[in-house]
Parts: C-alpha cells; sequence; structure tokens
C-alpha cells in the first residue's frame, strides 16, 4: 500500500487514520446492507442510524443541550456567511462583527448585502498578528448578534475566550478549531463550521442553532437558504452530502476513544507547545506572526529572514515527506496546521527538521 505523509494543509486536511481504515474497509460494503456508503438512498433506514449517530456523537462531545438543533448543510462556510444575516439580521437590521482575518472579512462582505455591519473591532493594522481584547470591542446592545471567528486559518490567531456580548445573540464561524476542546456550547446562538478541518471531509458544514433563533427566520426566504427548512427536514430536505455525514460519525467515534475533547485539547496543547517552542528558541530564525497571547493551536505561521529561505525550507521539507507547509500569500512564510487528527509524531519529526535546517542555514 501507498506510504502516508505528513499532511500539514490547512483544508481539506489531514483525517485520523483508523477512520480512513474503516471507511476503506466498508466502502465495498456497509456491514449487514451488501451496498457502500457512497450508494446508499439518504432516505435509507441505514442512513437515518448514521445521521442520528453523527449528532448525537457531535452533542455529546460538545455537551449540546436539547435546546439547539444541528444541521449538516452544504456550500461550505462560505454560504453561512450570507445564510446568517439573512436569517438573522431581522430584528434591527444590524449586527456587530469583530474582524480578525480574511474569512471575517468576507463574512462581513455579505452580512453588508443584508443590513448594516458595525465593526467591533478589526486587528488588520499589523496583518491580523492578534485577536483584540475585550474592552476594544465597540459593541451595539441594540445588533441583531455579534459575529466572530474562533480561529484564523490563514494567519494562525485564536480566541482563547468567547467574547462577551451580554444579551446579544453569538454567532461563531468555527471552521478551523471546532472540536479542538470543550467549549461552552449555551454561549452561543450559533456556530457553524465547514468540516473539512477539524471533522471530515470537505462538502458539509454543521451549523449548531439555538432553537428559539429560528422564529426569526422569513417564510420570504428562499428554501434553500432557510434554517428552518434544515430543522423541519433534518437536514434531508434535499440530498445531503451522505458520505461526509458517515466521516463525521466515525470522526467523532474516534474521538470519543481518545477521551472526548478534553484528552483531545491535551494532546491539541502538547503538539503545539511543540512547535512554537522550536520558534522561540531559534533566536530569531524562526519568527512567529501571531502575538503570543493569540496563539492558534490549529494553524501555526512563522516566517524566516528572507523569502528564499522560506521557498528553500518548504522545498526541502517537501522533499523530506512534510507537505502542505507553504504560507498562505497575505502572511508568507510557513504554516503548520496540526489538527486534531495530525500525529505528535508528525510534529516531533518537523522540529527535529526545523533545528537541522537552522544549522545549516542559520
Ligand atoms: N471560515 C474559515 C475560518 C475558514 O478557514 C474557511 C476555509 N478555509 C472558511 C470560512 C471557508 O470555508 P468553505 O471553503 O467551507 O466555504
Amino acid at each position: 500500500m501507498e506510504k502516508r505523509i505528513y499532511n500539514f494543509a490547512a483544508g481539506p486536511a489531514i483525517l485520523p487514520e483508523p477512520v480512513l481504515k474503516e471507511a476503506q474497509e466498508q466502502l465495498w460494503a456497509l456491514p449487514g446492507v451488501g451496498m457502500s456508503i457512497l450508494e446508499i438512498s439518504h432516505r435509507s433506514k441505514t442512513f437515518d442510524k448514521i445521521i442520528a449517530e453523527a449528532k448525537e456523537g457531535l452533542k455529546s462531545l460538545l455537551s449540546i443541550s436539547d435546546d439547539y438543533e444541528l444541521l449538516f448543510l452544504q456550500g461550505g462556510a462560505s454560504l453561512q456567511f450570507s445564510m446568517v444575516p439573512l436569517n438573522l439580521m431581522v430584528k434591527n437590521k444590524k449586527a456587530d462583527y469583530i474582524v480578525t482575518g480574511s474569512w471575517s472579512k468576507k463574512a462581513v462582505k455579505e452580512a453588508k448585502r443584508v443590513g448594516t455591519v458595525n465593526i467591533a473591532a478589526s486587528t488588520e493594522e499589523g496583518n491580523f498578528k492578534r485577536i483584540p481584547k475585550q474592552e476594544e470591542l465597540k459593541l451595539d446592545p441594540q445588533a441583531d448578534y455579534v459575529h466572530f471567528t474562533s480561529n484564523n486559518t490563514i494567519f494562525g490567531t485564536e480566541w482563547h475566550k468567547e467574547p462577551e456580548v451580554r444579551n446579544v445573540p453569538l454567532v461563531c464561524d468555527a471552521s478551523s478549531d471546532i472540536l479542538h476542546k470543550k467549549i461552552d456550547v449555551s454561549k452561543y446562538a450559533l456556530i457553524y463550521a465547514g468540516a473539512q478541518k477539524n471533522i471530515g471531509p470537505s462538502g458539509v458544514t454543521l451549523v449548531i442553532i439555538r432553537k428559539d433563533l429560528l422564529e426569526r427566520s422569513s417564510d420570504s426566504l428562499h428554501t434553500m437558504l432557510n434554517y428552518k427548512t434544515h430543522v423541519e427536514n433534518n437536514s434531508l430536505y434535499n440530498t445531503p452530502n451522505v458520505f461526509g455525514i458517515y466521516i463525521i460519525n466515525l470522526v467523532c467515534k474516534w474521538l470519543n476513544g481518545l477521551g472526548g475533547l478534553d484528552g483531545m485539547y491535551k494532546i491539541n496543547k502538547e503538539k503545539a507547545d511543540i512547535l512554537y517552542k522550536c520558534i522561540d528558541e531559534s533566536g530569531g530564525f524562526y519568527k512567529g506572526h501571531a502575538e503570543k497571547d493569540s496563539r492558534s493551536l490549529m494553524n501555526i505561521t512563522f516566517n524566516l529572514a528572507s523569502e528564499d529561505l522560506e521557498k528553500k525550507l518548504v522545498s526541502e521539507a517537501t522533499a523530506a515527506g512534510f507537505d502542505g507547509l507553504k504560507g498562505h500569500r497575505s502572511v508568507g512564510g510557513l504554516r503548520a496546521s496540526i489538527y486534531n487528527a495530525f500525529p505528535k509524531k508528525g510534529v516531533e519529526d518537523l522540529v527535529s527538521f526545523m533545528k537541522d535546517f537552522q544549522k545549516k542555514n542559520g
């Protein structure tokens, strides 16, 4: 069988090996079904069970109460940039957005088509190196909701605590750090996340929505853009991403086997600490992009002294079996995405490689 390499891609990203193996085994025929997951009807009993289990798996990992509905939608997190304001920006037709990176900016762009957007804070000055402090947030108590991006995939920054927004509903794009640790879902009105980093493959988007918000969704909305449609039809109004939901279910089982999200967080912290330590102890050879208190545990961004040296590192690393390290063009340098499924051994091996590279080029 083909050997696997270390995949540091930002998304679609690495999946847990036991999940891939189980899916591979079952791809010929699901036990007792005689057909593969790629072939079964989304209206079959088998799939009813899979979608129910996937929801239960997520509910139990995140301790989500019955006050919330879970949806598996399509159109990526990017469609949520539109669905959120279309469904929720209805009372006062205004919302607060905290801008911490390119994805927050894209969310703002769509929200502005629906109503008034107040930029409650932006850390664009300094190229999104940090998460704003609570005191910096200029929140409007009349806003229909506050939107923030919990992890900034491109810049490598992450909120370590939710912004405090009092009674205004809090909406979060958690695409790149969902399930990396336990969060208190009761603080949120709506959480959305494209699956392709920490939950599963691309093509399915998780939406966790508090039930009371559904009364805001107007019947005049297009059917597919209305959260109520998907709640009323258990995410089966149209054909969902059957395979994606199946993988999500396996990923939840894998996480439960590791001790749930507390166990996962411990591992994620260890992995990120190893890499940040290497950066911090390099005497300036490697320079982290994010300010220390804003550092992401999922996407670790850093630069070297010159673009040429960065290119050399990426190319030598790729040749050595470390794939996907080239940083996003807006930050340059390197980005190591070390999502839940990324093994600790891979981080340790990368650090040895980086130390060696520094010795030769420092
Ligand atoms: N939000 C964040 C934080 C992301 O990282 C991404 C994708 N990298 C998106 C939104 C857009 O997701 P999608 O491609 O699923 O639309």
